[in-house]
């Protein structure tokens, strides 16, 4: 990675200011899942032990109104939460845009550390306002960007404000960025790319990005349906995007042999767990009022020899509707035969989103190399974009 860490600047005696990302769910005042919280402890348990003069964080959570704060977004339960994980005292400051605010964290003991409120409680974050970033950047003297989640928007926490003093990345930031961009401009090869989830034109970028970096690109979800069609299959119910078709068509001849579909699909008589189900193979046509689910055992065997030959494997987006039991089987085989491959020495990469989610809910998280802890962010990366959070970071 070209930008500057936290490793390559002297942070003793500074009062630093740090874009975590802590938007995580939380249920009538409870945290229900800490894995952000967690992963950016490595960062900010570095930064204390440079022996800063503070320690500010601030991050978005949710979605309010823009502008408009809202007690059902606070982030004041994560200060609670952050004081257990990190053993010492969390400062939370509920209205940043005072002069008494910043009077208040600046005369705080040395090491202090702080969460300011979310951040998109105030007018002009998601603008990438110059003015907000200015009013977040009178509590830092040097700017941490740890929020890999939220580096593809230009915001003024993750955009503006780097451009107000010394900006550097997060120690997960890195991690994120050496992974999922490593895994495409110098993989350990063969790479194989598996794709899934609901669309082909959400995912015609990374498609085309993919084709050109990945040895063998495996398809798989609802986007394989539209693949069909362009091949002038009969989908029945199945989930298609007519307007996709043609570039359906030109991503196939473009991928070539690399381009890789199921080879056999789990179709249902209606879109719930319990619905009747058959197996039929690619060149069946789908009945009437039938819809496809998932991906069958056929493909399973298949893609399990073709990634038994790969080096790095990088996966986006599930291999059928595995938010229900019946149709998470190809998901979880998957998620399975990329826990061997890892064991076995392959760098598998999960983007985040919907198949990170599977991976953990397979019980397989710990057996990955990496797991992005940011979908969109992950998937603008492996359509090789610039995140603006990034490239507003210091260069080395
Ligand atoms: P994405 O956000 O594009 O990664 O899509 C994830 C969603 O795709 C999940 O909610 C899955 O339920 C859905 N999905 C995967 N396979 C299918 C399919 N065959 N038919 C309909 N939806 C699907």
């Amino acid at each position: 990675m070209n930008k500057k860490t936290i490793r390559d600047i002297d942070l003793s005696g500074k009062r630093v200011l740090v874009r975590v990302d802590f938007n995580v769910p939380i249920e009538n005042g409870v945290i229900t899942d800490e894995t952000r919280i967690v992963a950016s402890l490595p960062t900010l348990r570095a930064i204390l032990d440079q022996h800063p003069k503070s320690l500010v964080l601030m991050s978005h959570l949710g979605r309010p109104k823009d502008g408009v704060p809202d007690p059902k977004y606070s982030l004041r339960p994560v200060a609670a939460a952050l004081e257990t994980h990190l053993s010492r005292p969390v400062t939370f400051i509920e209205n940043p845009l005072s002069d008494e605010a910043v009077a208040q964290v600046n005369s705080l003991p040395d090491g202090s550390v702080v969460l300011l409120e979310n951040t998109r409680f105030y007018v002009g974050e998601t603008q990438n306002s110059p003015e907000l970033a200015a009013q977040f950047a009178k509590f830092g003297d040097v700017y941490v960007n740890d929020a890999f989640g939220s580096a593809h928007r230009a915001h003024s926490s993750t955009e503006a404000v780097a451009k107000l003093m010394p900006a550097v990345a997060g120690l997960l930031m890195e991690k994120e960025l050496n992974y999922l961009s490593g895994a495409l401009e110098s993989p350990v090869r063969p790479l194989i790319a598996i794709l899934g989830g609901a669309k082909v034109s959400d995912k015609i970028k990374v498609i085309e990005a993919l084709l050109a970096k990945a040895d063998k690109v495996l398809i798989g979800g609802g986007m394989a349906n539209t693949f069909l069609r362009a091949q002038g299959r009969a989908t029945g119910a199945s989930l298609v995007e007519e307007n996709a078709l043609d570039v359906a068509r030109d991503l196939l001849a473009k991928g070539g042999e690399k381009l890789v579909l199921p080879l056999d699909f789990v179709i249902a008589d209606a879109f719930k767990d319990d619905a009747n189900t058959q197996v039929i193979r690619a060149d069946q046509d789908v009945p009437d009022g039938w819809q496809i689910l998932d991906i069958g055992t056929a493909t399973v065997d298949h893609y399990k020899t073709l990634l038994s030959t790969a080096r790095t494997v990088v996966w986006n987006g599930p291999m059928g509707v595995f938010e229900m039991p019946t149709f998470a089987k190809g998901t979880n085989a998957i998620a399975q035969i990329l826990a061997e491959l890892t064991a076995q020495g392959v760098i598998t990469i999960i983007g985040g989103g919907d198949s990170a989610a599977a991976v953990e809910k397979a019980g397989l998280a710990e057996r990955m190399t990496h797991i992005s802890t940011g979908g969109g962010a992950s998937l603008e990366l492996l359509e090789g974009r610039v995140l603006p959070g990034v490239a507003a970071l210091n260069d080395k």
